[in-house]
Order: structure tokens, then sequence, then C-alpha cells
């Protein structure tokens, strides 16, 4: 682990917020322990060191975000967008925390997406924020070591889910990658969990890796595979329905539930 100094924390949405539905990402961390073997977010960052073994500490992120968010248009907030904002390490570094707290200082809204319960740490600090809604990740209703590691247990997500709801924080799930060969079974039970949990929205998403070939790589030696032809549209549609049977509204883009009420900051 590396402590690292950074000149900027604000990272403008390249291709605007009506694209992505959000207009900045922070990312307090560079690298992840989670260790997804699709995750992409080495190909962005161009870190080629072995993916899930590494974690940088921003430690200075907190202060460096709080001076640029005094000049940057007020717009959405991803935290994180190429880490997990809430690895084991948070727990004692609190780098994510400081960011939070600068944030709300500032008056931004937020959205954080995790796939760790240490988030609920920061519930009260969450309560203080006028605008901020909480997503988890999942790719199954069931653990998947072999791709996702070291991934907080699929309970313990649902639990932190569910915690967050009760607690007057809007949910969502990002069901991220969704993955071939995943069963009928194992999607009606997630819908079904993430319903119960009070998930307010899903966003859905295939995998797709013609662009990341180190996470390409990674998935082929675990045996994973693309999607055959017309599989992930019949997934999609499989897991819309048992969504819509529980009453999950379901998206194709992310934070189209709330594009009405994110400025168009990015560029
Ligand atoms: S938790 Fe997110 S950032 Fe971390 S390895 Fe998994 S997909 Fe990548």
């Amino acid at each position: 682990m590396e402590d690292r100094t950074v000149q900027s924390l604000l990272t403008r949405s390249r291709r605007g917020a009506l694209h992505y539905g959000f207009a900045y990402s922070v990312n307090p961390y560079r690298g992840c322990p989670h260790a997804c073997a699709y995750c992409y977010a080495d190909s962005v960052t161009r870190d080629d060191r072995p993916w899930g073994l590494v974690l940088d500490r921003k430690v200075d992120a907190p202060r460096i975000l709080a001076r640029e968010l005094r000049q940057a248009p007020r717009g959405l907030v991803l935290l994180s967008s190429a880490t997990d904002p809430y690895p084991p390490e948070e727990a004692h570094s609190r780098i994510t925390e400081g960011c939070l707290l600068a944030l709300r200082e500032a008056g931004f809204p937020v959205s954080v997406l995790t796939r760790s319960p240490l988030v609920l740490r920061d519930l009260p600090l969450l309560r203080a924020f006028p605008d901020v809604e909480v997503g988890f990740s999942f790719t199954s209703s069931r653990d998947r070591p072999d791709y996702e590691p070291r991934v907080p247990p699929v309970a313990s997500r649902l639990r932190a889910l569910r915690r967050l709801s009760e607690g007057s924080i809007p949910t969502f799930a990002s069901v991220a990658p969704l993955l071939p060969g995943t069963s009928s079974e194992d999607l009606r039970a997630l819908a079904e969990e993430l319903g119960e949990a009070g998930a307010r929205a899903a966003f859905v998403d295939p995998l797709s890796l013609s662009s990341y070939p180190a996470a390409a790589r990674r998935m082929r030696t675990l045996g994973g595979r693309e999607f055959a032809p017309g599989e992930a549209e019949e997934l999609l549609r499989r897991f819309e329905a048992d969504a819509q049977r529980v009453g999950l509204p379901v998206h194709r883009r992310l934070f189209a539930w709330r594009r009405e009420a994110t400025p168009a900051a990015g560029g």
C-alpha cells in the first residue's frame, strides 16, 4: 500500500452529465482490493500493476477536493467510478469520509456506489446531505468467489442496502456487469431480494470486455466467456420482467432515474 499526493480529485465526466448521468467522479483510492476479474478500472486508469493487489491512498484527497469544489459548477458526483470508496482500509484511513464531508460542506449532490457494507459507518453523515443516494453492485444472488474473490458477501450487501433504505437514504442496485450464463433462477432471486431490501431502482449493464484487454484476459483465465448472440438481450428482458413483478424499476442507463435532477455540468 502506498500513500500518494494528488493535484486533482474532481474528475469531470468526459462525455458529459447527459451521457453518463453524472457530472463528476471522485476516486479517493487508486486500485481496489476487491479484485473483481471483470473490472475495467485498471484499463481506465492505465495501471498495469497486478489488479486486486494494489491500493494507493490519496491521503490529501479531502483537502484537494474541498478546494476544487469551491470553483466547480454544481453537479452530481459519483463516488466512485474507478475504485470502491469503501475498501477495508477505509475503516482506518477515513479518506472517503473526508471527501463526503467536503461534498456536504460544498452542497453537491452525491451518489455513492460500493460493494461494501462499510458505508453504513457513514450513515449519520449521509443523512445530513440534502441530495444523496447509495448504490450496491451485484452480479448474482449468490457469492461469486471465482470472479469476485474479495468482495463482501451478497447477504451483507443486501443487509446494508436494507438498513440504508430503512434509514431514509434512497438506494439503488447496480447489476453490472450482468454475466453470460446467469441462470433464470439466479436473476429472479436477485430481483426479489433487491425488491425486498428496498432498492428504489436498478441499473443493469451486460458484460462487455472488448475495450478492456486486461479484464478480458483475467476472465478468460477463469473460464469466462463473452455473450452468445442474443443472450444478453434475453437476460436483460428476463431481469426486467422479474423486477417488474416485484415493483423494482430497471434502467439500462446509469442514473436514468434521476436524469431530470442532474445539471449538465459535464463537457
Ligand atoms: S469493487 Fe469495483 S473497482 Fe473494485 S475491483 Fe470490483 S469492479 Fe473494480
